[in-house]
This record gives C-alpha cells, sequence and structure tokens, in this order.
C-alpha cells in the first residue's frame, strides 16, 4: 500500500474508490476483475477501516473493531472461505451471567432467568417484532405496509406499549443497546425490524450459538480485509483524505492535502455521517445532505483485557456477562481457540459510553476492572494487559458499531442512501439492508456499487444492477 504523498500529486484512473474499509475493498476488487483502472484513497495509514486487529505475541491477534459472524452462510464468512480464511467458535460453555442490578444471576441456553412473567411478557413482544420484520421488504423498508407508523416511532416507546413488566423492559431495552450501541430511545421501530431482518432475528445478535456471536474469523478480522484487498493493494493508498469532490461533465476530481484524481467516477464508501463532511461541487442533493446530518452513529468503547488464561472457565463461567444497569454492558470469551492467553471482550455501550468516553483514562481503567472483579472475582482485577478502543474518537469513523435510522429517516430519506449523485454513487455497511452495519453488509454495499458503476459505464452488460431497482448484485467472489 503506497502513501498518496509516493504518487506525486495527481493520479489518473477509472474509478476512485474513497475508503478502504470492506465496502471500499470489495468495491475495488469487483471493478479491478472487471478491467477498470481502480484507485482507493484511505485517509488512515492501514486498510480495512472498522476491520482493525492488534497482534498480541504468538502470531496472535484481538479484534479492536468487528469480530463475530454468524451462520456459514453469511457473506463475509462466504467471502472469508474463498480467500482461505476460517472461522472458529467463540467459547459458549458453561455458565452466563445476568448483572441484575447487582446480583448476579446465572443462567444457560438462549435467553437469561427473569421469572416465568417477565420471561413470557418478552417472549410475546419478541414474537410480534418477528412478525413485524416479515412485512419489511429487505431492500427498500421504507415500502413497508406500516412503515410509516413504524418509522415515526421510537424502539423504546413502542416497548412501553408492548412489554408489561418490570424486567421484560430491563432485558429488551439491553436487547437493543447491546446490538446498536445506542439507546432504545434514539432509534425507530423500522430500523430495528430492518436491522433484525439482516441478522435473521431479533435475538440473533446478541446470541452466541446459533446467532451473530457465534465465530470469529481465524486470524482476525483485518486478515480478511487485507487478503480481500491483494489484488488492489498497488493501487491502494494510504494517507489520503478525501475532503473534496468535484464533478465535471465527463469526469470527476477526487482531492485532499497533497494529492488530486481525475477519474470517470467515485465511489464514497465512508460511513454515511462522513461522507456528509466532504464538499461537493456541485454541492450534494439536499435530500442526500439532509440524510447525512440525521443518520448518526452509535455509542461503544470495546475492551480486550487479556490474562494467562481464561480462569473463569474453571469457575464454571462461559465468560458471556450481560448487564441492564451496569456499566459494562456485555462480556464474551474473546480467547483465541487454544484458551492461551484468556482474552474478555468487554462493551460499553450506548449513554454508558458517552458519559464513561469523558472520563480521565485511569477513571476508566478502574472503573472496567472493577465491573470484571464484580463479576469475576480478584483474578480479573490483574490482567497482563488492557486494550482500549474508543470508537468515537477515531477521527475517520467518530463511533460504532455502525450507525442507525432515528424516527422518519427511512421514510424521509432512504432512498437516498443508495441514489448515485451523477458520477458519485455510494457504498458502506450502513447504505445496505443485507446484514444491515456488518462486514456482510460492507462487502455487499461495495459489489453493489461497484455493478452500478459497471452499468452506468455499460448499460447493455449482463448481471450488473439498475441503481433503484431491488435486484441484487452476484454474491461469488473471486479469489
Ligand atoms: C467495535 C466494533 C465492533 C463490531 N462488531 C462487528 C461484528 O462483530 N460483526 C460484524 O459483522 N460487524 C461488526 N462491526 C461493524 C463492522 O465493522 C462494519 O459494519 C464494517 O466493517 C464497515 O465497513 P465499511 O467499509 O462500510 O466502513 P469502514 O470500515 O468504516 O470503512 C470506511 C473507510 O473510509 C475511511 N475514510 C473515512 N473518511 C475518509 C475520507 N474523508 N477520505 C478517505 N478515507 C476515509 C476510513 O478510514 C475507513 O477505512 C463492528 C464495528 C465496530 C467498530
Amino acid at each position: 500500500m503506497p502513501d498518496v504523498m509516493s504518487a506525486g500529486g495527481s493520479i489518473q484512473a477509472g474509478v476512485a474508490v474513497v475508503g478502504a474499509g470492506f465496502a471500499g475493498i470489495s468495491a475495488a476488487r469487483e471493478l479491478n476483475a472487471a478491467g477498470r483502472d481502480v484507485v482507493v484513497l484511505e485517509a488512515r495509514d492501514r486498510l480495512g477501516g472498522r476491520a482493525w486487529s492488534r497482534p498480541i505475541g504468538d502470531g496472535k491477534v484481538v479484534d479492536l473493531g468487528c469480530e463475530f459472524h454468524g451462520q456459514d452462510n453469511s457473506v463475509s464468512a462466504q467471502t472469508a472461505r474463498s480467500l482461505g480464511i476460517g472461522s472458529c467458535k467463540v467459547y459458549d460453555t458453561g455458565y452466563k451471567l445476568l448483572d441484575d442490578s447487582g446480583r448476579l444471576r446465572r443462567w444457560t441456553g438462549s435467553a437469561p432467568m427473569i421469572g416465568a412473567v417477565a420471561t413470557l411478557d418478552l417472549g410475546q413482544a419478541v414474537l410480534r417484532l418477528e412478525r413485524m420484520r416479515r412485512e419489511v421488504p429487505q431492500e427498500a423498508p421504507w415500502t413497508a405496509p406500516h412503515a410509516t407508523r413504524w418509522d415515526n416511532e421510537t424502539i423504546w416507546s413502542w416497548a412501553q406499549r408492548n412489554v408489561h413488566t418490570v424486567k421484560g423492559r430491563k432485558l429488551f431495552r439491553l436487547l437493543i443497546e447491546g446490538g446498536l450501541a445506542t439507546s432504545a430511545a434514539e432509534v425507530s421501530v423500522l430500523h430495528v425490524l430492518n436491522y433484525s431482518n439482516g441478522t435473521g432475528g431479533f435475538r440473533a445478535t446478541t446470541t452466541v450459538t446459533g446467532g451473530t456471536l457465534e465465530n470469529r474469523f481465524a486470524g482476525g478480522a483485518q486478515a480478511v480485509a487485507l487478503r480481500l484487498a491483494d489484488p488492489i493493494a498497488e493501487r491502494a493508498y494510504t494517507g489520503a483524505v478525501v475532503r473534496r469532490i468535484e464533478q465535471r461533465s465527463d469526469r470527476v476530481l477526487v482531492s485532499g492535502p497533497g494529492f488530486e484524481v481525475t477519474a470517470r467516477r467515485a465511489i464514497v464508501a465512508v460511513p454515511v455521517p462522513l461522507s456528509g463532511r466532504i464538499e461537493y461541487d456541485p454541492p450534494q442533493p439536499g435530500h442526500r445532505d439532509q440524510l447525512t446530518q440525521r443518520m448518526g452513529f452509535g455509542s461503544a468503547i470495546k475492551y480486550l483485557v487479556i490474562y494467562d488464561e481464561p480462569f473463569w472457565r474453571r469457575q464454571g463461567l462461559s465468560g458471556m456477562v450481560i448487564s441492564w444497569d451496569g456499566l459494562v454492558r456485555a462480556v464474551l470469551d474473546g480467547s483465541t481457540p487454544d484458551g492461551s492467553p484468556g482474552v474478555l471482550t468487554v462493551f460499553v455501550t450506548g449513554p454508558a459510553a458517552r458519559a464513561m468516553g469523558r472520563r480521565p483514562a485511569p477513571e476508566r481503567r478502574e472503573a472496567v476492572l472493577g465491573e470484571l472483579v464484580r463479576f469475576f472475582g480478584a483474578a480479573a482485577g490483574k490482567p497482563d494487559e488492557l486494550i482500549e478502543q474508543n470508537w468515537m474518537e477515531e477521527p475517520f469513523t467518530r463511533g460504532c458499531y455502525h450507525a442507525y435510522a432515528p424516527p422518519g429517516l427511512y421514510t424521509q430519506f432512504g432512498s437516498a442512501l443508495t441514489e448515485p449523485f451523477g458520477r458519485v454513487h455510494w457504498a458502506g455497511a450502513e447504505t445496505v439492508p443485507v446484514e444491515f452495519g456488518s462486514m456482510s453488509g460492507a462487502i455487499y454495499s461495495g459489489r453493489r456499487a461497484a455493478a452500478e458503476v459497471l452499468h452506468a459505464d455499460d448499460p447493455d452488460r449482463a448481471g450488473t444492477r439498475t441503481p433503484g431497482t431491488t435486484e441484487a448484485p452476484a454474491m461469488e467472489v473471486q479469489a
């Protein structure tokens, strides 16, 4: 990956792709395979975006960003396999813990014991959501029969009418916050339905075995992104912060400090909220700009806490904890398959993350370790290393795990997620309903945008998608 400064300022290309996360890399790879001269412009000094793995010795890594995938047939799993990268199971043996306002309750199976009445209460609400989500079309959720009603309400106000017990509501709120890293009072019902459609159901997002947390990639998620980028690595420039995109009748000029790329088309594969910070000339349509003003990122700080060994397993614990009012909302066993070293993957999410992010570093460390000691005993207070990754502080991401739709966004601005703007096309994990906000969604979106570009340049081309139609791009990966 050359630094953009090595290019001498001026670069010519067929297509300029902005951003080298899974979306940008997938788009560039597809275009390259179709014989297009493509350059990728990446602001950071590395590729992968929200896929970022840190070595921890002995050839092992921990994932600071995305980590888990569900079924073998998810787009990310299929992609990794086709690149020769396998998966390993997340440890899921033994008791899980529910932090019930300070009391630790052990549980097994897919849902914690919160009492028969509350369990039934929550179960009926989840069933109702499951039925509702089946009415939401994958490619255009804003066209669902009850889209306006569902888009006009937050999932929290829906829960207050449909979940009646205190514990049922607490667990419901935690499921939302765990999955979306934001408060249930900030997202629309339609977004939750669309999101859970993409992941195979409401519960799947917070379930290990049988859910989206079941597997992680051997060698880390960034290894998949880097392998995917292999064919275009020489044309992927790092240190290239795109600030301006100018459109002329037959080309685009994509520029930033120290470089200008002239290309026939551009694919902007940066997260939707950040795409609005680029200057467009002519200015992007009001509809699109208003979308970028409204779609914000969730908030999460991820901790990887490393120990000699996964000592909690000896206590009969799986390492999984969920907490509805503690500081730490979720913990998982993040150890490599051989259990050496032991790793706890810890998430502070939503409002708790926003408050936590403003505290001094030593206080944050003490607070997280204090919670782990409460869950797992004194041994948890003495890790070999504690790695903190606050995605809200990352200038080229600004939140995590993904952006979300507040009330009104889908029905009023949904189509702007993908509608091309002249020679500028959009990609990114937030621009798809297929596994929205995930590695799979990002890969899917990159392929969709590449197909759009190929089609725009050659409308007779077979197998590509006409912008605005519901035909999905091919999912095969060329290894
Ligand atoms: C902590 C965390 C946990 C997650 N867990 C999971 C998980 O377990 N499973 C899962 O499937 N997904 C997970 N996700 C979500 C997943 O990481 C993302 O959905 C996916 O990686 C997004 O890919 P992308 O290419 O759309 O965006 P990004 O990965 O955000 O890529 C965008 C790229 O654009 C670059 N960029 C931004 N602005 C500019 C600019 N002006 N000029 C040039 N370049 C720019 C950025 O540096 C970045 O490289 C998680 C994310 C986080 C942060």
